[in-house]
């Protein structure tokens, strides 16, 4: 049976919230690696599926399980970690109040790495990270314009794309652009001019994901 996590008096678990379900690559636990809140422990929510294709992206996405808020608390409480990450694929593609609703209820911090192609409503994620792909898709509108930190995966774009939107975050970070199947040479050549760009333009910073160097998730 699944320990609830909340005392007696806090029970307000809707049946509706703990049946909803949702398509889960994996569940683990980790390290964030890139960003603003590189180095903090995170309970990883991997989110099936995504509404873009882009040519780097380095997740499965299509291969997941169907599981219920009640699977994925399970899954959540065998961690002693109290701040967890939505991620995918592409997790606004998803009705994500009953797993917030549950999540907050017991007291943890929600964050989202999100594409920003679908506008996050007001009071569900307490930390958003928005990495937009309109370098790649032209057709790719940016509707979530706000958030906490901006991340742009770099590939020599003109950063005077990103213009009208900086304002709507706190931090702005860019990330060199990784491809498995490219050379050492082609992906270093891309780590120098990311990090020339970076010097040249002092409102951003640089991320990069170190959780890749350490072997980890
Ligand atoms: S938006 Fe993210 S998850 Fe979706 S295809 Fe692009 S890199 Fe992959």
């Amino acid at each position: 049976m699944l320990d609830c996590g909340i005392s007696g008096s806090q029970r307000v678990d809707s049946p509706n919230d703990l049946s909803q379900v949702y398509d889960i690559v994996e569940i683990f636990h980790s390290v964030q690696g890139e960003g603003a809140r590189a180095g903090i422990p995170h309970v990883f929510i991997r989110f099936g599926n995504c509404n873009l294709r882009c040519e780097w992206c380095d997740t499965d996405f299509l291969k997941y399980d169907k599981m219920s808020c009640m699977d994925i608390l399970s899954e959540v409480f065998k961690f002693d970690c109290k701040n967890i990450i939505f991620t995918g694929g592409e997790p606004m593609i998803n009705d994500l109040w009953p797993i917030q609703r549950l999540l907050k209820a017991r007291g943890y911090h929600i964050s989202i790495e999100t594409n920003g192609t679908i506008a996050i409503p007001d009071g569900l994620i307490d930390w958003i990270c928005v990495s937009p792909k309109d370098q790649i898709y032209t057709n790719v509108k940016i509707k979530q314009r706000h958030g906490d930190e901006l991340k742009c995966v770099y590939l020599g774009q003109d950063l005077a794309m990103y213009d009208d939107l900086i304002q709507g975050f706190q931090h702005l970070y860019l990330q060199p652009c990784y491809f498995d199947d490219k050379s050492v040479e082609w992906n270093g050549k891309n780590f120098a001019l990311t990090e020339s760009i970076v010097k040249e333009n002092n409102a951003w910073r640089l991320s990069l994901q170190t959780h890749k160097w350490m072997g980890i998730d």
